[in-house]
């Protein structure tokens, strides 16, 4: 590719030019970062939404405007058969498919004896079945990229070390870490790479609760580097593991956490 077909300013190793990606929960928080910033970094992007479809919109507008590729696919990645219809379509209209980032996730939490099975079910549903339904489905079109293709799945420090009142999310998340190694070695051999990212603590809607008042102070005196991290903190660490620059790391956790210890 000609240095003027980069986007402005960025080395070869980090451009995504050509490359197509799928960011499930691409609506808001960190996803919402994940999807703009691959756009700017090149890539043409599927912005995957549950509910929320003006705000998906909103996103790929917002790629559009800049001079990127985006389409908003609706579909619950913990329903398997509306998971296999979105990416479908995803792989029709952007006509393949090298990068799936697996950002969907929610959290409830509760202590041990005030938590609710169906709540678990919930987390254990989205956040690992669908990671895993998602993965499953679009290995065929990953395996065809061969070493262009690249699984990023979103873990968690609560995954890593776990945390009073979120039993269940951690498990989860932990649950992400064991998958992703698994299939680190399991796609390895066609040049697939696949890594978690797992963050810290990240401004976003799912920690608005957690990072109010006294318990923020508290929760920033145990990060090394003294504040949360924001949104995009957490896309840079996607983007790269997505690029040419990062082709022989392979079930790696990138941690993003201002130094939390693990
Ligand atoms: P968020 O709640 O702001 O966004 C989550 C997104 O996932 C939303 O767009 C939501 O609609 C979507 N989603 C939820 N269930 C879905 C489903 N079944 N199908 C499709 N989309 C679905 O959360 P966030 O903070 O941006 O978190 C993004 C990811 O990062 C999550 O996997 C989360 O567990 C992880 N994470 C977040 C933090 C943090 O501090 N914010 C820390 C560690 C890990």
């Amino acid at each position: 590719m000609a240095e003027a077909d980069l986007p402005q300013g960025l080395p070869q190793s980090l451009c995504l030019t050509g490359r197509r990606a799928l960011v499930t929960g691409g609506s808001r928080g960190i996803g919402r970062s994940i999807a703009l910033m691959l756009a700017a970094r090149g890539a043409t992007v599927a912005v995957n939404y549950n509910a929320s479809e003006g705000p998906a919109a909103e996103v790929c507008e917002q790629i559009r405007a800049a001079g990127g590729t985006a389409i908003a696919v609706g579909f619950d990645v913990g329903d398997a058969e509306a998971a296999e219809a979105g990416i479908k379509r995803v792989v029709e209209e952007l006509g393949g498919l090298e990068i799936l980032v697996n950002n969907a996730g929610i959290s409830i939490d509760a202590l041990l004896l005030r938590a609710r099975g169906e709540d678990l079910q919930s987390i254990l549903r989205t956040n690992v079945e669908g990671t895993f339904t998602c993965c499953k489905i679009a290995a065929r079109q990953l395996l065809k990229a061969r070493d262009k293709g690249r699984i990023i799945n979103l873990s968690s420090v609560v995954g890593e070390q776990g945390n009073t009142g979120q039993s269940m999310y951690s498990a989860s998340k932990a649950a992400v870490l064991g998958l992703t190694k698994s299939l680190a070695q399991e796609l390895a051999s066609r040049g697939v790479t696949v890594n978690a990212v797992s963050p810290g603590f990240i401004e976003t809607d799912m920690t608005a609760a957690s990072l109010a008042g006294a318990a923020r102070d508290a929760l920033l005196a145990k990060i090394p580097l003294r504040r949360v991290g924001a949104p995009d903190e957490v896309a840079e660490a996607v983007a790269f593991l997505a690029s040419p620059a990062a082709s022989y790391i392979t079930g790696h956790v990138l941690r993003v956490n201002g130094g939390l210890a693990t």
